[in-house]
């Protein structure tokens, strides 16, 4: 690890350039909280190695969960390995990893190394599969990766409009399709993530538009291990705390619910008009895409169709798709 300071002062803690070093003391493993309310949740298991993000999202809940903007990174590495593996040990099936809930999995990697770390310390595990989610065009490092089918990279995915507007410091529309390709290329497999989906005049074209663009840049669809559709919801402690900079506007200015589980989100006919229009756009392409909704209610599943679809529920669904790609991996030995 390169170029992080072991003493923080108070600018470098408000400096999303700055990476701190910390020592963790919690658990480095657990599982999605999800949410409440009756939403559905996929079963994903997080590891966190390092906390914060060098970009900057508008609509990003990290704002209200941490109290300083500079990331933070576990250097007791050797205790997250002790952890992991004794709970892998103990844990009877597939399981789903991403490093991505409390930070960009990628793109403080050249300073960091942490995910080719954690990629290493999983390989021996034949019934783990990791993905590294990320909004940047990180690519060079993964090349350490020693086995690239036990990885997904995960891309978050927007519209060129809502990134200009949103999405602060990260790669371009162009960029992260440039780096999903040289991903296969060597080896990995891919997901992609909309998530949040604004509703605004001419999402719908231009949501189509980037669904076109993962058809342009995957030939092999098999190597799309799934991609997620949520509509934007949020905190209300982030509208709080955005007005309090005056930067609410773009994106709490629509109509919004509270919902079951706390969270202001888009009423239910905007979500179903949504999804039905995503699941259209997927479809053209490729009938059997491996998409699902995040953290969406059973009555949306329903009368959208995907309950069909999915009918032992998220995280089995999930885990037949983890297997599959797997099971290639493990063909190629
Ligand atoms: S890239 Fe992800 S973690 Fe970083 S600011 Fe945006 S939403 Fe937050």
């Amino acid at each position: 690890m390169e170029n992080i300071s072991m003493t923080p002062d108070s600018t470098s803690r408000n400096d999303r350039t700055a990476i701190i070093r910390s020592t963790h003391r919690g658990e480095f493993w657990k599982a999605c909280p999800g949410t409440t309310g009756g939403y559905l949740c996929c079963g994903y298991q997080i590891i966190t190695p390092m906390i914060g993000c060098g970009m900057y999202c508008s609509y990003c809940i990290l704002q209200v969960y941490f109290e300083n903007e500079s990331r933070v990174v576990f250097e007791n590495f050797d205790d997250l390995r002790r952890e992991i593996n004794e709970k892998l040990s103990r844990w009877p099936g597939i399981v789903r990893f991403g490093t991505g809930e409390f930070t960009d999995s990628l793109h403080a990697e050249e300073r960091t190394g942490l995910s080719v770390a954690v990629a290493d310390l999983l390989e021996a595990w034949p019934q783990v599969i990791v993905e590294f989610k990320t909004k940047s065009a990180v690519v060079a490092p993964l090349a350490k990766i020693r086995r690239p089918g036990k990885v997904i990279i995960g891309y978050s995915l927007n519209t060129p409009r809502m990134i200009a507007l949103m999405e602060r410091n990260t790669a371009s529309l162009e960029e992260r399709f440039k780096a999903a390709r040289q991903c296969l290329e060597m080896g990995f497999n891919v997901a992609f993530h909309f998530d949040p989906i604004f509703y605004y005049d001419g999402w719908e074209e231009e949501y189509r538009q980037v669904v076109d663009m993962i058809y342009e840049t995957v030939t092999d669809v098999k190597k799309i291990a799934w991609c997620s559709l949520g509509g934007f919801r949020s905190n209300p402690a982030l509208k709080t705390r955005l007005k309090e900079r005056q930067q609410h506007l773009p994106l709490f200015s629509g109509e919004m619910i509270i919902g079951a589980d706390g969270k202001l989100r888009y009423f239910r006919p905007i979500r179903s008009a949504i999804y039905r229009a995503m699941q259209e756009a997927f479809f053209r392409h490729q009938p059997e895409a491996p998409i699902y909704y995040c953290m969406e209610s059973p009555e949306i599943w329903e009368e959208t169709g995907m309950i069909g679809r999915i009918q032992n529920g998220l995280p089995a669904y999930l885990d037949d798709r983890a297997r599959a790609l797997l099971s290639v991996e493990a063909g190629r030995g």
